[in-house]
């Protein structure tokens, strides 16, 4: 229970800028999740939170309070670091128990609390192995034991990529446990849990501040960031994206009803669509595209200039043949490739943009019907609704190269 302020946080390692005047804050109670690629900064900004690194300038504040030069001792936090640290002579439950004696409990109330945290992880019975003999899955749960001996004493939890060498399965429960942890009445804690995997992010955060190149791009809940993403940068770093270069158009009537689903028929599509406007976009197509676009982006995009248009692989609908009749926002297209991936599929389609042939990317949930009938070469219509396309200022060329790494 601690809310924390970062103010224009700046830190170097030699000529490295690893961050750029950061400043934002994390609410009482809350789950926050730092997200980011590899070198981003965020186990810089977890160390400039728990005390373990200084920033070059800028402060720290803990409920209001300057706490900039206060060790983490002195902070009163649980914290996990990605290189677990535990110690060689000590055998895992001494390992665990180690935070216990730091903090003076007797025996029992010790044991007790091993005994509880080891089950939740999963690592009853190994109570004799010493850190050699553990994998790194085991090593990284009994790192989070000793981050969660303390939690009754502590509040605010720091975890830095807490779940990374788990397999699937395990991963999933203990992100649960996680959570159902820091959410519960007796602790209601603070977590700042840094990763670079979405789903994790997606699954946990309350809200989720995207990092890159020491920045702070976006923050916002998961469902801010997946469904209205700053940039290019925040949309391709959450699932597969398409994007398609165009022109917005801002002096000509639609040819179609482009507000009627949205407000009307679906409640879903209209929270989504809540505060936007749909823009009439030129994609280089016969046909008019539209895409629901913020309003106070839409305000500063004039008619007549470049954007790019973004439509995630999910959000693409896939038909058999020729429908472009009765769906809007379609290309047709041929299926180059399917791959089957187990809960969907994923279709690579081959469609022609001003002659030139793209490649769009369209995953859907697997069924037999498509497994039976959506066959590569068969002829395709792909379409997405207007509450789906994304609508950036066109970047420019080099900035589409670098975030999606395109040769
Ligand atoms: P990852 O996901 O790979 O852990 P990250 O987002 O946590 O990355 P940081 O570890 O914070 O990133 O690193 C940010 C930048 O600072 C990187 O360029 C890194 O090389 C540099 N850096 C971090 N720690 C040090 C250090 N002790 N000495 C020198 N450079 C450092």
């Amino acid at each position: 229970m601690v809310e924390i302020e970062l103010e224009n946080i700046t830190k170097t390692y030699g000529k490295n800028l690893a961050l750029k005047d950061i400043s934002f804050v994390i609410k009482d109670k809350e789950y926050f999740i730092i997200l980011g690629p590899t070198g981003a900064g965020k186990t810089t900004l977890l160390k400039i939170i728990a005390g373990l690194e200084r920033p070059d300038s800028g402060k720290v504040l803990f409920d209001g309070k300057d706490v900039t030069a206060k060790s983490p001792g002195e902070r009163n936090l649980g914290f996990m670091f990605e290189n677990y640290a535990l110690f060689p002579h000590m055998n895992l439950v001494e390992n665990v128990a180690y935070s216990g004696r730091v903090h003076a409990r007797d025996k029992e109330m010790t044991k007790t609390l091993v005994d509880q945290v080891l089950m939740m992880t999963l690592l009853t019975g190994r109570d004799d192995a010493l850190p050699e003999e553990l994998s790194g899955g085991m090593k990284q749960r009994v790192a989070l034991c000793r981050a969660l001996m303390n939690l009754e004493q502590t509040r605010l939890l720091i975890l830095d990529e807490p779940l990374k060498a788990l397999d699937a399965g395990l991963r999933m429960n203990l992100r649960e446990e996680l959570l159902l942890m820091a959410k519960s009445k007796q602790l209601e804690l603070t977590v700042v849990h840094v990763t670079n995997e979405e789903q994790e992010a997606m699954m946990v955060a309350d809200r989720i501040a995207l990092m890159n190149q020491g920045e702070i791009i976006q923050i916002g809940t998961p469902h801010e960031i997946y469904y209205v993403p700053k940039d290019l940068f925040v949309a391709n770093f959450l699932s597969e994206i398409n994007y398609f270069e165009g022109i917005c158009i801002k002096n000509e009537t639609p040819l179609w009803d482009i507000h009627q689903k949205s407000v009307q028929k679906d409640k879903f599509y209209a929270e989504i669509h809540e505060g936007s406007s749909p823009m009439l976009l030129d994609l280089g197509f016969d046909s008019q595209f539209a895409a629901c676009v913020k309003n106070d982006v839409f305000e500063q995009i004039n008619h007549g200039e470049k954007i790019l248009l973004v439509v995630r692989a999910n959000h693409m609908k896939l038909r058999l043949g020729d429908r472009l009749i009765d769906k809007r926002n379609g290309f047709i297209g041929k299926i180059l490739r399917r791959k089957f991936m187990g809960v969907f599929y994923r279709f690579e389609v081959s469609i022609k943009v001003k002659e030139k042939e793209k490649k769009v990317i369209v995953t859907i949930p697997a069924t037999t019907e498509i497994h039976e009938k959506f066959l590569e070469d068969s002829e395709v219509t792909i379409y997405f609704p207007i509450e789906l396309g994304m609508v950036f200022k066109y970047p420019g060329e080099q900035t589409i190269q670098d975030i999606l790494k395109l040769e």
